[in-house]
């Protein structure tokens, strides 16, 4: 069978959300009329979410597709794996948490029927709080100015994908990496459209201040070099200066003898200095960290199992009456 369509959705301790993200989101995709298939990642969930995606699945096995992760391994990497997995001709991301209503799908189909590649969305009346909405534009500034990724809401996963993206993707090895924008730099005719956003249905958002922090420097470090290069240009130019005025000093203690006066100003200028060079060092290291992330090989996550329906038992037995499971850990 021809997939059309797949969706791919992360899913971290939802089990509260979970029934009716089901009950709304199965009924708008049977409403498109197209073959589809619904790939859930469980993330290492620490609630009852596996057990409900695999009842799900028993439910609707002909439709659903479920990885269950060895752990935690993030929101990305999770739809990382959900990419490898995927069938489908056109892939759309979702949050597990109905904050991008699932009606919308639709409306992103019709757009990559009209030819785009890559259809990514904003969120009008975004509901969240104004910290991160003021948090987050200051961030969509920044990257408009050192990245070439051009989008106007970079928060928002309600995005589709054509299948040549996808599997550039699935191409890439990286380990920190921010999907809508990595997919953003092999579209071709990439489009924006206005979606609903609602509060979280259930549960509580994923992300701590902290992860939030960490997110953004995997987006500005994983395409960008801009920090890097500002901050040994503007080391160059300083320790030139600091030079020029050393020079200074040293001409002045030549010509006029030891002055005990200025030495706090001096003091200022090693502060000042001290500080640009912490920061630097700060700054290197994040680069590096991911470096040595990189090199080390490691395998980017692990899948404990995935449910679903062999292709050609589902093309003999359809409607199948038995669910078998592979089971076994392949790293991805
Ligand atoms: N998520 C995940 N792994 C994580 C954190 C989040 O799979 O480590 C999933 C989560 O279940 C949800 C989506 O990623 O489907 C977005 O998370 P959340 O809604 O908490 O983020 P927010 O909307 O607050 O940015
Ligand atoms: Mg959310």
């Amino acid at each position: 069978m021809n997939v059309d369509l797949s969706v791919v959705i992360p899913v971290y301790n939802e089990e509260q959300g979970l029934a009716a993200l089901f009950a709304r989101l199965y009924p708008a995709l049977d409403a498109l009329g197209i073959p589809y298939e619904v790939l859930f990642v469980n993330d290492g969930s620490r609630d009852r979410s596996a057990a409900l995606l695999r009842e799900q699945f028993q439910k609707r096995p002909e439709v659903t597709r479920v990885i269950l992760f060895n752990g935690n391994f993030g929101q990305h990497m999770a739809i990382m794996a959900g990419f490898e997995q995927v069938r489908g001709r056109r892939i759309v991301t979702l949050d597990a948490d109905l904050q991008n209503p699932p009606e919308e799908i639709g409306r992103l189909v019709v757009k990559m029927d009209e030819g785009y590649d890559y259809v990514g969305s904003i969120r009008r009346m975004r509901r969240d709080t104004a910290f991160r909405r003021y948090a987050s534009s200051a961030m969509n500034i920044l990257r408009e100015r050192i990245t070439r990724i051009r989008m106007t809401d970079q928060g928002c996963m309600l995005r589709a994908y054509s299948r040549e993206i996808v599997d550039a993707i699935n191409e890439c090895r990286e380990v920190s990496t921010y999907i809508p924008a990595l997919a953003y730099t092999f579209a071709q005719r990439p489009v924006e459209i206005e979606v609903d956003h609602e509060e979280r249905a259930a549960g509580v958002s994923k992300y701590s201040l902290y992860q939030l922090i960490r997110l953004n420097f995997d987006l500005v470090t994983a395409f960008s070099l801009v920090p890097l290069q500002l901050f040994s240009l503007a080391g160059m130019i300083i320790s030139l200066l600091s030079i020029l005025f050393v020079g200074y000093l040293a001409v002045r203690r030549l010509l006029i003898g030891p002055e005990a006066e200025g030495v706090f100003t001096l003091f200022g200028i090693v502060f000042f200095l001290l500080g640009i060079a912490l920061f630097g060092i700060g700054l290197l290291g994040e680069y590096v960290g991911r470096v040595s992330q990189q090199v080390r090989q490691r395998p980017r996550y692990l899948i404990q199992a995935v449910l679903e329906q062999r292709e050609a038992e589902a093309a003999l037995l359809r409607p199948a009456p038995a669910t078998p499971e592979r089971d076994g850990s392949a790293p991805g």
